[in-house]
């Protein structure tokens, strides 16, 4: 029976190193660490997400500001606020919430982000320094991962990790950061032949693609690692709704050695991630 990697327990260490380092940071810069996020057409959805953040970073010292702009609000305006946060000193990170009104690219506006304000690593020249292995921010979910497995103690060094789901959100920079830490890595995609042939050598397997039960116990290799990054709402047959990842957890678990639960696993982790960076951001702007 595989042991659960219990992400929220981690996540909570996480907040408690970082809350004692935001009180340092306070004080060393006479102002308060200071992240800004930007909701484009405040949906109700957003709007929780953004209430979450909010108690999150107040739990740990960080002063969170949320800035809604119309659901209308061109290129030229959401990118005009993004220069101004990256101007303002006051401001140490700025977050744009996803997803973005169809008309607008998020990619594009990403890349307006100070890469030291990047608070989520999304700019692609924070992923161009994680390739560089000058890793300034990386991407939250990325990071959440990669603490998973090495709370675990399994040797990320020389194993052999497989990806699956290859997004610029979570698969390809968790397979980035798999290869920095000098795993031997696959990564799978929807056009991947024979997807079981992979996942049954990974020592180290995380699936990130948001289909439930993908991954069975067929795919997973006896004593493996295995990271859930799903997260997938499914009506059981009762009608009630329940959250549920990638991996088919009950077949699975007997299996492996370690196995991250949805929810709580990933989950909480990339948002003390999220607060990690928050933290860096202020601590790099310092020096
Ligand atoms: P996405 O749709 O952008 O990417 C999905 C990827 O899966 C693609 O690369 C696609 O090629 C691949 N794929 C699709 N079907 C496949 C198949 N049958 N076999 C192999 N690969 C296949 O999704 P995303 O944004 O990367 O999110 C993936 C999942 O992770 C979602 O459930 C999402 O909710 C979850 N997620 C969780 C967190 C977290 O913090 N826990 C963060 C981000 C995403």
């Amino acid at each position: 029976m595989a042991q659960w990697i219990d992400g929220a327990a981690l996540a909570q260490q996480v907040r408690e190193t970082v809350k004692q380092r935001v009180a340092e940071m306070t004080r060393q810069l006479h102002r308060p660490v200071y992240l800004t996020a930007v909701l484009v057409g405040g949906t109700a959805a957003g709007e929780l997400y953004a209430q979450r953040q909010r108690d999150a970073c107040k739990a740990v010292g960080i002063e969170y500001e949320l800035i809604t702009l119309p659901h209308d609000a061109d290129k030229e305006m959401v990118s005009r606020r993004i220069k101004q946060l990256n101007e303002d000193a006051a401001v140490t990170g700025i977050m744009l919430h996803l997803p973005l009104p169809e008309h607008l690219n998020a990619t594009e506006l990403q890349y307006q982000i100070n890469p030291v304000k990047d608070v989520e690593g999304v700019n692609p020249a924070n992923i161009g320094y994680v390739v560089y292995g000058q890793t300034l921010i990386a991407p939250c979910t990325a990071l959440a991962a990669i603490e998973l497995i090495k709370s675990t103690g399994v040797p990320i060094r020389g194993a052999e990790a497989v990806v699956v789901g290859a997004s610029q959100i979570a698969g390809r920079p968790i397979a980035l950061l798999l290869s920095e830490q000098m795993a031997t890595v696959t990564l799978c995609h929807i056009a991947t032949r024979d997807l079981a042939a992979h996942t049954r050598r990974a020592e180290i397997l995380v699936v990130a693609v948001g289909k439930p039960n993908l991954i069975t116990a067929d795919h997973v290799k006896e004593g493996a690692l295995v990271i859930d990054v799903g997260i997938n709402r499914i009506t059981l047959p009762d009608g009630t709704k329940k959250t549920v990842g990638d991996v088919d957890f009950a077949a699975v678990e007997p299996k492996a050695a370690y196995i991250t639960p949805v929810p709580g696993g990933v989950g909480p982790m990339t948002v003390a991630m999220l607060l990690r960076n928050t933290l860096r951001s202020a601590e790099l702007l310092s020096r």
